[in-house]
Parts: C-alpha cells; sequence; structure tokens
C-alpha cells in the first residue's frame, strides 16, 4: 500500500514514523518549507537553541509522547520544571502558582477556606465526578457555582495558561475539555516537563525511523498543491511531480487541509470546519549572555495574562555557557473592530512583555545577544473553545485522514498532533491487516 502523508510537523512525522514499521505499506512525507518540525522547528543562532513553540510536556508520565517511547523506541530525557519557582503575580504581589498541595498551602492566591474548596475541586476532578463536566462551557460553571471571586479567578487562569488563551476565550472552552484534561495532569506525577536538547530531539529520530526503514521518501520543498481521484487512486500534484496514492494523511492546520480541498468533490464535507479560529499568541524569545536574574523557572502576570519561562533553568543544553534563554508569551485577543486597533493592542502587549522582563530580570537589555519577536505565533491550529470544532480524524464522505493539533485526539497542543497522528496511523495499519486477511 501506498501512502502520502501531506505536512512534515510533528504529526505528519508520528504519523510516517508508525506506518514505516509496516512491512506493507510504504510512501512520501511532503513538506513545503526546506526543513521538517513544521511549528515544533528548532534553529541555533549565536549558540541559542531557539525553538519556534516551546517544547513544554505537560503530564509527561500520561503522555502521548511516553506510548511512542515505547512504542517506536524513541529515546529522549526530560527534566521537570522546578515547581517551588513557579509564580503568578497579581496586582504587584508574587505568589506561588498552586501547581500541587504544598504550593497550594502556600499561596497567597486563596484564604484556607477557598484552599479546602480547591482541594475539593480538585479530588472531584480526579475521581471524574465533578460537575463542570456537565456544563457547555467553563463560564456556564462559573455563573452556577457558589465559588468565591478569587477561586473562579484561578480556575480561568488555569485554562488560560494551560490552553494559552484569553480569559474571554477561557470561560468559552467546554467543561468536559477542562475536566479530561485536568483529570489527566492533576494525576501526573511530573505536570511541566522539558524534552531535554528542544523537539528536534524527537523530530530527528522520527526522521531516522523514515530514512532507516529504505521505505519512505522524504520529499522537502516539495508541497502538495491539488490532489484528484483518477483509477482508483488518489493523484497528488506537487511542482516536480504527479503521483498516485492508495491512502492519503493530512498533517497540516486544519485551514490550509480546507484551502487544498477548495473546489474538490470533498469540499462541502468541510464547510463545518471552516470557520475555525486559531490559537495565536505573542512570543518574545531573548537569548542573553549571562544569567541576570533566576528568580523563577516561570512567573506568570495574572493581570496582562502574559508569562515569562526562564527556559534554561530547566533545560541547560540551549545556552552557550553562562548564557540565559527567557521566552515571554502574551495570549491574544482576537476580537477587533479593525487593523488599527489590533495593531494598538499588539503594541500594548509588548510594552507590558518589555515591563515584565524589566521588572524580574534587570539588566536583560544590556546582554541580549539573541532576540526573536513574534506577534503572531500559532499555538494551535484550532482553538479548543465550544464555538469551533476540531477537525476529526475521519470525516464522513471523505476517503482521507487527518491528523495535527487542530484534529480530535488526547491532550492539548502537541500532544492532540501526537495523538491524533498516532490514531490515523494505527488505523491504516489495521485496514492492511484485514485486506491481508481477506486475501
Ligand atoms: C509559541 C508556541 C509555543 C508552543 N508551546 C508548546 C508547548 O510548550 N508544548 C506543546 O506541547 N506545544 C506547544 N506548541 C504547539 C506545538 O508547537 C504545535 O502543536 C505542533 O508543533 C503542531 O504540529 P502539527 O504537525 O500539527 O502542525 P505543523 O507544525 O504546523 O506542521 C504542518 C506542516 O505541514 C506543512 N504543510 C502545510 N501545507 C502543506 C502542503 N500543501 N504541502 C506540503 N506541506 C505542507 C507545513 O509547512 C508544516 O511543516 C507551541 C506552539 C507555539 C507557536
Amino acid at each position: 500500500m501506498k501512502v502520502a502523508i501531506i505536512g512534515g510537523g510533528l504529526a505528519g512525522l508520528t504519523a510516517a514514523a508508525y506506518l514505516s514499521e509496516n512491512p506493507h505499506v510504504e510512501g512520501i512525507l511532503f513538506e513545503r518549507s526546506p526543513q521538517l518540525g513544521g511549528r515544533a522547528f528548532t534553529y541555533e543562532k549565536a549558540g541559542f537553541t531557539l525553538n519556534y513553540g516551546a517544547h513544554a510536556i505537560y503530564g509527561i508520565d500520561r503522555h502521548t509522547l511516553t506510548n511512542m517511547e515505547r512504542e517506536l523506541g524513541l529515546s529522549f530525557s526530560s527534566k521537570q520544571v522546578d515547581k517551588r519557582k513557579v509564580f503568578y503575580a497579581k496586582h504587584n504581589q508574587l505568589t506561588a502558582a498552586p501547581l500541587d498541595a504544598i504550593n497550594l498551602l502556600k499561596t497567597d492566591l486563596l484564604s484556607t477556606m477557598q484552599k479546602v474548596r480547591f482541594v475539593g475541586e480538585i479530588t472531584a476532578i480526579i475521581a471524574n465526578i465533578h460537575n463542570l463536566k456537565n456544563y457547555a462551557t467553563l463560564a456556564d460553571y462559573l455563573a452556577e457555582s457558589n465559588a468565591d471571586e478569587d477561586v473562579k479567578e484561578l480556575w480561568e487562569h488555569l485554562v488560560c495558561s494551560n490552553f494559552f488563551i484569553t480569559p474571554e476565550d477561557a470561560r468559552n472552552v467546554s467543561g468536559a475539555v477542562i475536566s479530561e484534561y485536568y483529570h489527566n495532569l492533576f494525576l501526573s506525577t511530573k505536570p511541566v516537563n522539558y524534552v531535554l536538547g528542544s523537539w528536534a530531539v524527537i523530530t530527528n529520530q522520527l526522521k531516522q525511523k523514515l530514512t532507516t526503514s529504505g521505505k519512505w521518501e522524504i520529499a522537502l520543498q516539495e508541497g502538495v498543491e491539488s490532489l484528484r481521484y483518477a483509477d482508483r487512486k488518489f493523484v497528488l500534484q506537487t511542482k516536480n511531480r504527479e503521483v498516485a496514492f492508495d491512502k492519503v494523511i493530512f498533517a497540516m492546520p486544519v485551514q490550509q487541509v480546507i484551502k487544498l480541498l477548495k473546489g474538490t468533490a470533498w469540499e462541502p464535507f468541510l464547510a463545518p470546519y471552516e470557520s475555525n479560529t486559531a490559537t495565536e499568541v505573542m512570543v518574545y524569545d531573548v537569548g542573553l549572555s549571562r544569567v541576570v536574574a533566576r528568580p523563577f523557572s516561570y512567573i506568570s502576570d495574572m493581570d496582562n495574562k502574559l508569562f515569562i519561562s526562564d527556559v534554561s533553568a530547566t533545560d541547560h543544553t540551549l545556552v552557550p555557557e553562562g548564557g540565559q534563554l527567557l521566552q515571554g508569551i502574551a495570549y491574544l485577543s482576537d476580537r477587533f473592530d479593525n487593523e488599527e486597533q489590533r495593531k494598538a493592542y499588539l503594541e500594548e502587549k509588548n510594552l507590558q512583555m518589555e515591563a515584565l522582563f524589566d521588572k524580574h530580570y534587570p539588566g536583560w537589555r544590556d546582554v541580549t545577544a539573541v532576540k526573536r519577536v513574534s506577534k503572531k505565533a500559532m499555538v494551535s491550529s484550532v482553538k479548543n473553545i465550544a464555538s469551533n470544532n476540531l477537525l476529526p480524524i475521519r470525516v464522513e464522505n471523505v476517503p482521507f485522514y487527518f491528523c495535527g493539533d487542530g484534529c480530535t485526539g488526547k491532550g492539548e497542543l502537541a500532544e492532540r498532533a501526537f495523538s491524533s497522528a498516532r490514531t490515523a496511523a494505527l488505523s491504516i495499519v489495521q485496514e492492511v491487516q484485514q485486506a491481508l486477511q481477506n486475501v
């Protein structure tokens, strides 16, 4: 069986790596850019290793990447972010983020009674008996809850942080999605880990599996431009060639899937996914030639909804000797009346971010060796809010498979790319086995 995978990000590489283990499957992985990795692309600059998207893994002991490590024979190390150095700042007051029981006891965000109540909420989520899962959105749950405003704000801020979204969007996340997410995270003994050495450690090994299988071609700088059905095959066209395949996996942002299938017979079936909005953030990476301060591994400004991670405090492999790598991220609203308003908003976020750097990392401006600011980085191709529809791995009346962080799957962000890709690949393997049994 010949399979095409369109997109060489985490999802495409994962699907291809699983399929490369099957002796009856061969294929081509098409990637339109000059390198693999997609939004998990890593590059070196002045001795710093910079990721386009960060490489934090939430709940690694229960994460799809841990299944992949075992099933695909991957080998990587990870390190836990120091939980005692994760802080929230609210109205100029710093306090421990309530990530676990010890931090919860220390935090000033809640009173003793509120802490008791919050522990009760966490316990109910872990036991899967929390009412939240029955509400259409977090806003609906909070409206009926008799919790204090501080507890409500904490719920909202947790969702902002884990889904990389603004409070308005956090209120619009479905109760079932939040329940499932925190059920997993609260059960984890390793809530936030970094893959040591960046995403490249994972993408290089996935690529290696394809190369050594001898059955997979990696076609870089070969974007798929169109697709048609002829002689019981799917014919993909790139600028260089036309190739026929038995199966096709789309491993790219949903917006690009829709674009590629425009004008085909399959377009109408994708209409429900056309108006999805993406999660976009502002990213402010700075590589410093020396460590200016190390008060936190993560500091979240609850008032302005932005945070700074001291990435090198956890992953020292990313910096030259004595250096420091800080990543600032601001959750962005996408509700503007006009372009002027959007520009002014982004400018304000930039100033708020620099003020946060000035406050906790004084002197950072003088020792900045590398700086990268992106005002519109796509964290997730579909924001997981109730008004959006994640793209299913299979869509009725459409013969293709879909995977990526805008598809249905376990977890958020990169985990959804991994989990949907794994499911898509394993479904094809199952079909191959069934076909062989029927011969
Ligand atoms: C700032 C930022 C921070 C992040 N932090 C984290 C984090 O801490 N933890 C976490 O888990 N996740 C994080 N993420 C999210 C994570 O990076 C993404 O979820 C993941 O990389 C998405 O992978 P993907 O394969 O689904 O999509 P992509 O990476 O977008 O891959 C799709 C690929 O398809 C290619 N393509 C598109 N169209 C075509 C075509 N027609 N032909 C051929 N190729 C095509 C593209 O070039 C691209 O390489 C972050 C992202 C950002 C931006």
